[in-house]
């Protein structure tokens, strides 16, 4: 299949997720939401169910959930409870609600409050010394309860056998999207930013399986590809999200390249593998201990600038000229690592611009404007 016939079935699943949804219930599957970040989504492969990710939306207004939330939540969270109370996600058989920063750990209570009766909400509390052998056992203790309960929902214990199988399975799609990251990289000329998004989002929609199967079939046709000739300034992006196809369109039509990323939902999910050996329970708390370089985590040794440090490589590395931090409103983990970012990014003379943005922004002619100057600087 072409590199264009894959690319648009990407972007075809990533537009209308609930479409996926229907078809897996339809299929009589058993689907499970699941909130950001770093919720085991192989316990739901393991219940022979399917996970699927909720990050807000792009095309909704907050409305309902008002009456639930504080006006300084982020969009992300009030706009996955607004699908919920708006009927969007009546199909799903359950939710987990990971708690890791200070906006989901009250809105967990929400969804459970305003789901009561309606839907099973799964709370997950990561431990914040993740490394620790108390960290680890605190861990263990909360993926028990995860598993217990997708368990009540699926009507079926889920295996050692079952959960190691699944490991295997998300292993492989987060080394698929790796590579597809590299891949799209060194070949804008071929991957638009509007469709490696459409790429990497998809992955929260579709089963893990079919998804990679086809990952790897297009990245077979990208490294297959000539050397790129692309001439124009390439970057890195970072934040939570960035996923609006109309922002990303301004990338497009400035001919600026993704070189590479460091978005919560696109490279920051997918950096840490799974051990495939020994207790299966235990090497879920194992992964998430190993997570690293992320503002969303505790870091012993936050006063070294580990991080920022980090994202400077990564820059160096991928080849790109700067860096375009998309920052989610209302979003304190990310805020509060600004000064800290922009300290080593001008240290290491990495140039780079920060955009306030939300999901329910519409008019992206100020983000457009400030993008355009950047890639002139560039
Ligand atoms: S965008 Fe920020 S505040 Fe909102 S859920 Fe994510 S980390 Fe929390």
């Amino acid at each position: 299949m072409s590199i264009e016939v894959l690319l648009n079935e990407f972007q075809e699943v990533s537009e209308h997720p609930y479409k996926v949804l229907s078809q897996y219930k339809a299929e009589g599957k058993k689907v499970i939401g699941v909130l950001p970040y770093y919720a085991p989504e192989e316990l739901v492969i393991a219940a022979g169910m399917v996970p699927m990710g909720i990050w807000g939306s792009n095309k909704k207004t907050i409305s309902r959930a008002k009456e639930y939330c504080a006006t300084f939540y982020c969009t992300i969270a009030q706009l996955a409870l607004e699908m919920l109370l708006d009927g969007t996600l009546d199909q799903l058989d359950g939710l987990i609600t990971p708690t890791i920063c200070d906006t989901l750990r009250p809105m967990s209570q929400n969804f459970r409050v305003a789901m009561a009766g309606k839907l099973p909400c799964i709370f997950l509390a990561h431990p914040q010394y993740r490394r620790p052998a108390f960290g680890l056992k605190f861990c263990l203790d909360q993926y028990t309860n995860v598993k217990t309960e997708l368990e009540k929902i699926a009507g079926a214990p889920i295996t050692d056998e079952a959960l190691s199988a699944a490991i295997k399975v998300m292993n492989r799609s987060r080394a698929a999207r790796r590579e597809f990251v590299k891949l799209a990289g060194q070949h804008p000329e071929a991957v638009s930013a509007v469709k490696r998004s459409a790429v990497l989002r998809s992955a929260y929609f579709m089963e893990k399986e079919a998804h990679t199967a086809k990952l790897e079939a297009l990245n077979a046709e990208l490294a297959a590809l000539p050397a790129s000739d692309f001439k124009g300034p390439k970057v890195v992006t970072s934040g939570i999200i960035c996923d609006n196809p109309k922002l990303l369109k301004i990338f497009d039509d400035n001919g600026i390249a993704i070189a590479a990323d460091d978005v919560a939902q696109e490279s920051r999910a997918i950096r840490v593998d799974c051990a495939e050996t020994g207790d299966p329970m235990q090497a879920l708390c194992q992964m998430f201990a190993d997570q690293d370089y992320d503002v969303l985590l505790f870091d012993e040794k936050s006063s070294e600038n580990r991080r920022a440090e980090h994202v400077c490589q990564l820059v160096k590395e991928s080849g790109a000229s700067g860096l375009i931090l998309f920052m989610q409103q209302f979003c304190d983990p990310e805020e509060m690592e600004y000064p800290y970012l922009k300290k080593a990014l001008d240290a290491a003379e990495i140039p780079h611009i920060k955009l306030g943005i939300d999901q329910q922004m519409q008019d992206f002619g100020q983000a457009s404007t400030a993008i355009q100057a950047f890639a002139d600087v560039l």
